[in-house]
């Protein structure tokens, strides 16, 4: 059987390592320089195994329709994120709890709009907008300034249009991560991300600098988060939706209830890579029975996993790129893989390509053992400009 997984990144690196150990034949496309196989994306026409997206722009652009045998939501379904504005109406006619909002489509509208809120004001572009189109400002003028920036396209290239207005909710952010065989779904343990750039959970935020898993949540707060998996399901089927695929919902848990701020229609990076390696065969067996349309087991995940991403000096800002990786295989073991991000090979050498370079999975049952390899292999890769968190596996309140 063949796979091909759509993306460049070390989720899709995860996905496809899950598969091989499963016995399937690989490919990626575009891939990085440590996948095999990697082929144009052209060349999907003639493909004839199973495709799955990575990343949220492939399946937003239609790749669902445009190909048979993807296991993703196609584009209408996918509005899910491509529109936050489609996907806050969807929340408030379903009863999803999610922060109080409106929606403003010029200056105008927005002082009339922006009253009814107190600061730091939330404004969001509707669109997909990598990561940056969410403002949290303090002051109202200010508020107003760049708000009015975001709908007329002058603050993000390429974004422009209504923006919704967020009440500001304070709180633990956690995400929950599911499959979806087009009925039901199967929940994904939960992990702990790392957005902010350094060690201590300081400076800007990157698309993560590591994660870990599976972390506990209380039995009461998993009930409340299926719930919304259940709820979204029974919107979707209202509206006419089919989805299946994978589905992530990004929370803020206020007053021990959790609020959606976004959904996903794909997995998060680096959560995938310490899924995927809590329980490869069982990844592989959910994805399949979904894909399917068939009862998805229970994911049981096996270890911890852990994951430390090297990223590039300069990350998430300017960075240079170019420089050789040296000791990339330092360590025998079963207990660890290497996923491949912004890295390119030639000549059998391989080389900086980007922010985030390469995921260093470790895993075990023991959550220290898994920390204690990641960071070895950590150590000894190495190459100029590395640089990584000190604290992966540490549980900020
Ligand atoms: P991502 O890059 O995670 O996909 P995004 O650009 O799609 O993000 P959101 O997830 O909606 O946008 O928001 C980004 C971040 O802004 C959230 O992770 C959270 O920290 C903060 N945020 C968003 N909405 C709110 C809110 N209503 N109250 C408080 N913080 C918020």
């Amino acid at each position: 059987m063949k796979v091909c997984i759509v993306g460049s990144g070390g989720r899709e690196h995860a996905m496809g390592y899950a598969f091989e150990k499963a016995g399937f034949e690989v490919f990626y496309t575009p891939g990085n320089g440590l996948t095999e196989n990697n082929i144009d994306f052209e060349s999907l026409k003639y493909f004839n195994g199973l495709i799955i997206p990575g990343s949220e722009e492939y399946l937003a652009n239609g790749i669902a329709e445009k190909y048979a045998n993807v296991f993703g939501p196609d584009s209408r379904a996918s509005r899910l994120e491509s529109s936050k504005i489609y996907a806050k109406q969807f929340m408030s006619i379903y009863n999803l709890t999610t922060p109080m909002f409106e929606i403003a489509s010029n200056r105008e509208e927005l002082l009339e709009k922006i009253e009814k809120f107190y600061p730091p004001y939330v404004l969001k572009a509707d669109g997909l907008a990598k990561g940056k189109g969410v403002l949290i400002v303090e002051n109202k003028d200010e508020a107003v300034e760049l708000g009015s920036k975001l709908i007329s396209g002058e603050l993000i290239a390429g974004v422009s249009g209504p923006i919704v207005i967020d009440e500001f909710l304070p709180g633990r952010e956690l995400s929950a991560m599911a499959v979806v065989n087009g009925d039901n779904f199967s929940l994904f343990p939960f992990i702990q991300d790392y957005k902010k750039i350094n060690t201590g959970n300081t400076g800007p935020n990157t698309g993560g600098m590591g994660s870990f898993g599976p972390i506990e949540i209380d039995g009461e707060l998993k009930t409340k988060i299926e719930e919304l998996f259940a709820k979204t399901l029974y919107g979707l089927k209202k509206e006419g939706v089919f989805y299946r695929g994978f589905l992530y919902l990004g929370l803020m848990i206020y007053e021990k209830t959790p609020y959606i701020l976004e959904y996903n229609v794909r997995l998060g990076d680096p959560e995938t890579e310490v899924i995927v390696a809590t329980n490869p065969d069982n990844f592989v067996e959910c994805v399949l029975k979904a894909y399917n349309k068939e009862n998805i087991p229970e994911f049981n995940p096996k270890y911890y996993a852990l994951d430390v991403v090297l990223a590039s000096k300069g990350y998430p800002g300017k960075y240079e790129k170019g420089k050789e990786i040296r000791n990339l295989f330092p360590l025998q073991g079963e207990d660890f893989v290497i996923f491949g991000a912004g890295v390119k090979k030639e000549n059998d050498k391989y080389y900086t390509n980007g922010g985030r370079v390469l995921h260093c999975v470790a895993f075990s049952e023991n959550k220290e053992e898994a920390k204690k390899r990641a960071y070895e292999i950590s150590e000894k890769i190495d190459f100029d400009g590395k640089i990584f968190r000190k604290d992966i596996g540490v549980i900020y309140a």
